[in-house]
């Protein structure tokens, strides 16, 4: 494995994984970064205390002060900035993702690109972040609504998009005057480490307060102390529904901002007027990209009766011709699972199914070998199911497709709403009736709802999210910045008198 990207990131051996702008804090625990790749220990972060933590606090708190007050398109040229230095670094950044986290290298450069992407994007909205203006019913009145940034919005992440989510929230939580703080994975730390020294640069040239960009690197316990922390107004949390059920508990609690990007288990419904050709690599690339570790995989293929055998064949040819192996060779389609504790949840679904009634179309089994020696590759699966199987509501976070049968198209939607999920969603059809009906009222209950295309793969232009148990958050595009700032209305008199509401007097 040639190293020279960690080199030029300068994320080897010991790191600093505490971060106040552009000054680094050691303290004395280690978090080991080990590659799901190879198994190889690839650098150590130190983990923050609590004495840290309340440096990183205060001093972001400091900055907010400042920040708040610059004029939004200057921080937008802050971030275009970010966008700029990423765009030089995209190869090295890329391939750290990949493997650290154990993406194919294309989906760790698609990743950083997302990164610029959001970076563009926020540049352009910063000279934007409009309120309405609205006619009062007084003489001699104005009204309007404006946005005011919140304060400091902690970022904690998941370790299946290690870098890109952290941006979605950043670029747009920056420009609109916030601080950030990032609390990411601790399965992928040096990401972290690597993204921060990127952004550290832009400050320096900039000679912008350190606060702005804080990172803070350690287990759930680190994130804790964010959610019930009054100092943090908004907390955008991506990961589990049984993390999102906690964090989500403890920052109501004390009544802060939360956006909550939880758990996806997507279905595709297959029509008989699908074109099977055009849309299989869809259907392959959701349900085995990334080794099933999409928030947005495709898990469930909800088929037609009448084409039913013959996509279940197809199937099963397309994954005899699956190539796994090391995710940096272009030639494999599918990379390993984050660690030897995903093989485990892997398994133990595999069970599940089993004692559940699913037949497996295409086995399961658990990669050995010098090419696997990580211990963490397994064989993308097809099961056949049903859809009151209980393993077939849960989100498992591997690649396990489960096949199920419809006959109507009201049954598919309704199958496809079942599950107490609601990320992403999609329909393959030439059919103009029931595409719009699955867009409609009593179509798809999620975040995202796509025709003719997987369910995977979401552009940022798009507010990105989703409901039900996946947190009802959105991030990214359309109109999502408003979640990082707080709304205000003002009402200005301009008369000679001064009408008081509901027609009120007072007779003095
Ligand atoms: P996870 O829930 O184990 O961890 C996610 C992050 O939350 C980590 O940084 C972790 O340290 C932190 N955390 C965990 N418990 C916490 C607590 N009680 N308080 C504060 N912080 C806490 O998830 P994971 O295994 O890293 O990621 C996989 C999950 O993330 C899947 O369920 C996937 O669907 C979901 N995900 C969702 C989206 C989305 O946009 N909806 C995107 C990516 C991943």
């Amino acid at each position: 494995m040639k190293t020279n990207f960690l080199k030029e990131l300068d994320v080897q051996s010991k790191n600093a994984g505490c971060w106040i702008g552009k000054s680094s804090m050691q303290n004395r625990d280690l978090l080991k970064s080990y590659s799901p790749v190879d198994g190889k220990l690839i650098g150590e972060v130190t983990i923050t205390d609590s004495i840290s933590y309340n440096k990183v606090i205060e001093k972001s708190l400091l900055a907010f002060e400042e920040w708040r007050l610059l004029p939004a398109p200057k921080r937008g040229e802050f971030v275009r900035q970010v966008g700029e230095e990423l765009r030089k670094k995209k190869q090295e950044l890329g391939k750290l993702v990949s493997y650290e986290m154990g993406k194919s290298f294309q989906e760790g450069l698609g990743e950083v690109q997302e990164m610029i992407d959001i970076c563009d994007f926020a540049t352009g909205l910063s000279r934007q972040l409009y309120g309405l203006t609205m006619h009062s019913e007084r003489p001699g009145h104005r009204m309007y609504e404006q946005w005011h940034p919140l304060g400091i919005v902690g970022v904690i992440s998941a370790f299946n998009f290690p870098v890109a989510v952290w941006s979605w929230n950043a670029a747009l939580a920056w420009i609109c005057g916030n601080t950030v703080i990032w609390k990411p994975s601790e399965k992928t730390p040096l990401c972290s480490v690597a993204v921060h020294k990127i952004v550290v640069e832009v400050l320096r040239r900039n000679k912008l307060p350190d606060g702005i960009c804080c990172l803070i690197n350690g287990d759930a316990s680190v994130g804790q102390w964010m959610t019930s922390d009054k100092r943090v107004s908004l907390i955008s949390a991506t990961g589990s529904t049984r993390m999102g059920k906690i964090v989500g508990k403890t920052v109501a609690e004390r009544f802060g901002k939360s956006i909550l990007e939880l758990g996806g288990n997507n279905a595709i419904i297959l029509t008989p007027s699908s074109d099977l050709k055009k849309v299989l690599p869809a259907i392959l690339f959701g349900a085995i990209g990334t080794a099933g570790q999409r928030c947005t995989s495709t898990r469930r293929l909800i088929i037609h009766k009448s084409i039913y055998s013959k996509v279940k064949s197809v199937l099963q040819s397309a994954y005899q011709q699956i190539r796994i192996g090391n995710p940096l060779d272009e030639k494999n389609h599918v990379g390993p699972l984050i660690d030897k504790n995903a093989v485990d949840q892997y398994l133990k679904a595999i069970d599940s199914i089993h004692e559940q009634g699913g037949k497996m179309l295409v086995e399961s089994k658990v990669l050995k070998g010098n090419a696997f020696s990580s211990g963490c590759y397994v064989q993308p699966c097809i099961v056949e199911a049903k859809a009151s199987m209980k393993i077939v509501s849960e989100e498992t976070f591997a690649p396990i497709l489960y096949l199920l049968k419809y006959d109507t198209i009201e049954e598919a939607i309704s199958i496809q709403n079942s599950v107490p999920q609601g990320l992403s969603s999609a329909i393959m059809t030439e059919n103009l009736r029931e595409a719009e009906l699955f867009l409609s009222a009593a179509g798809s209950d999620c975040g995202i709802a796509n025709v003719n295309i997987g369910t995977s793969g979401a552009e940022i232009g798009g507010a990105f999210g989703g409901e039900k148990e996946t947190g009802g958050g959105r991030e990214s595009g359309s109109d999502s910045w408003k979640l990082y700032m707080r709304r205000q209305t003002n009402t200005i008199s301009y008369g000679d008198t001064l009408a008081l509401a509901q027609g009120i007097k007072f007779n003095f």
